[in-house]
């Protein structure tokens, strides 16, 4: 491989975390209380989520905040994240772009969600609380809190969204390595759960539905908080420690982004590599594009709509003002489980609106495409969520190649797919299909939302 790798020492991972909000001339709406209506604060979290991640999620003043110690400790096992100039990759597309991903997929649990898992369970440990829980799409986020739990001594409850449940089996066993109990959602353990399940028998399951059990859960135990591994805004701000980084790297590279690209299921790692580099398009100092890679089966950014939404199925989460297809939407079983949630998260929501980023969609064929070129070229096998970043910045190379021009692209490599073979198996046998999704079908879902916005 010709590719070249940008390292950076121990003492150069970051000591405090970004907080966009601050530097947003605009801020996102508040959350909403299901049951007034009523602009929420920190307090009206305490019961769900720990203190501190409660504040976390309201701070508009604060540019950055400081990681604690120890949660820096726990990033040195595998932080800093190299930054790759993938030279195998612009020589497969024939390109003059210069293509840099900065790969995340290097942690314990191979993907970038230990980045909030670390310091959600430091927090809750830190308050005197005992147990977690919380739910897993792909298994990538209860892998990565289940380790972060175990690391601080606290027991946590993972619903594992059914089709992944049967799916990706080795993520289930990689959290009960870790100490972690898993639920395949919905389950009958739960009024949320039990209310699906009456409705619908066959349902697969999905986000919305695991987050309601877990949310329920939290609420009726003593001691217990739930962690949630997107959305919300103090997830975004933990996962910042890749774009900023990032920009470290791209500095020893001696390149700026033109074009910086996240996948998207939450918002989550597609905030950590972009809001770093995006403040200095707020101050005025640069002008690089961004560019959220969603899947057609799951466009909540490019086809749904921005009004007042809940996080979850049955409606026990604060409203969030969010793109939305309707926390009733129910994605395709497509196998990037963790892009299948039906709305964006409250920052990256505002940031869309407020025109500082695009949007593209695009179909699971080509994601697995794109993996194969991006496995041949660069030696690293993605995460199926990650092969829509990987297409999406092969779109832009392609683009550029048509146009004449050679822009600097960065895109975050948010995991590897080894855990996910079953997947490329059936990409192999040809049975992987595309699912666009009818326009009355998202109509539909968006209609039964209250209008807020
Ligand atoms: C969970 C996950 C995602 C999607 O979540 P975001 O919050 O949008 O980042 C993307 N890639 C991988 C590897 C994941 O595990």
């Amino acid at each position: 491989m010709e590719s070249k790798k940008f390292i950076l020492q121990e003492q150069d991972i970051p000591k405090a975390w970004y907080n966009i909000m601050a530097d947003m001339p605009v801020k996102p709406r508040p959350l909403l209380s299901p049951a007034t209506k009523k602009p929420l604060s920190a307090e009206d979290l305490f019961p769900l989520f720990s203190k501190e991640v409660s504040r976390q999620e309201f701070n508009m003043t604060d540019p950055f905040i400081e990681i604690p110690e120890p949660v820096r400790d726990l990033y040195r096992i595998y932080r800093p994240t190299p930054l790759v100039r993938a030279r195998g990759l612009e020589k497969a597309l024939g390109t003059r772009a210069h293509i840099y991903f900065k790969n995340e997929s290097v942690s314990p649990v191979g993907s970038h969600k230990l980045n909030s898992a670390i310091p959600q369970a430091f927090y809750a440990k830190e308050e005197g609380v005992t147990n977690l829980t919380t739910e897993t799409g792909a298994g990538q986020w209860g892998a990565a809190l289940s380790m972060a739990a175990n690391h601080f001594g606290l027991n946590l409850a993972v619903y594992m969204v059914k089709v992944s449940y049967n799916q990706k089996p080795y993520r289930r066993s990689i959290m009960e390595t870790y100490g972690a109990e898993v639920v395949a959602s919905p389950s009958m353990s739960t009024k949320a759960g039990r209310a699906i399940i009456t409705n619908h028998p066959n349902y697969q399951g999905s986000l919305g539905t695991a987050i309601s059990e877990a949310v329920e859960l939290a609420m009726s135990t003593p001691n217990c908080k739930y962690a949630l591994g997107s959305v919300m805004n103090h997830v975004c701000l933990h996962q910042t420690v890749i774009g900023l980084e990032a920009e470290k790297q791209m500095e020893m590279a001696g390149e700026y982004p033109d074009i910086v690209i996240g996948c998207f299921g939450g918002g989550s790692n597609f905030s950590g590599i972009t809001f770093p580099f995006m403040r200095h398009n707020i101050a005025g100092k640069a002008n690089s594009r961004f560019i959220a890679a969603e899947p057609q089966s799951c466009p909540k950014l490019t086809r749904g709509v921005m009004q007042y939404d809940f996080g979850d199925e049955a409606g026990y989460t604060p409203l969030i003002p969010m793109y939305t297809l309707g926390h009733n939407f129910t994605p395709a079983n497509i196998h990037a489980g963790g892009l299948r949630y039906h709305g964006a998260g409250a920052i990256v929501s505002a940031l869309s609106e407020q025109g500082m980023l695009e949007a593209m969609d695009i179909p699971q064929n080509e994601t697995f495409a794109a993996a194969h070129i991006f496995a041949r070229a660069e030696g690293i096998i993605p995460a199926p969520e990650s092969s829509h970043a990987i297409a999406a910045a092969i779109r832009e190379a392609r683009r550029a190649n048509e146009e004449g021009t050679a822009p600097v692209i960065l895109f975050n490599l948010s995991g590897h797919g080894l855990i996910d073979m079953a997947a490329y198996d059936q990409y192999h046998a040809g049975d992987l299909v595309d699912y666009a999704i009818p326009q009355q079908e998202i109509d539909d879902n968006i209609a039964q939302l209250p209008k807020l916005i």
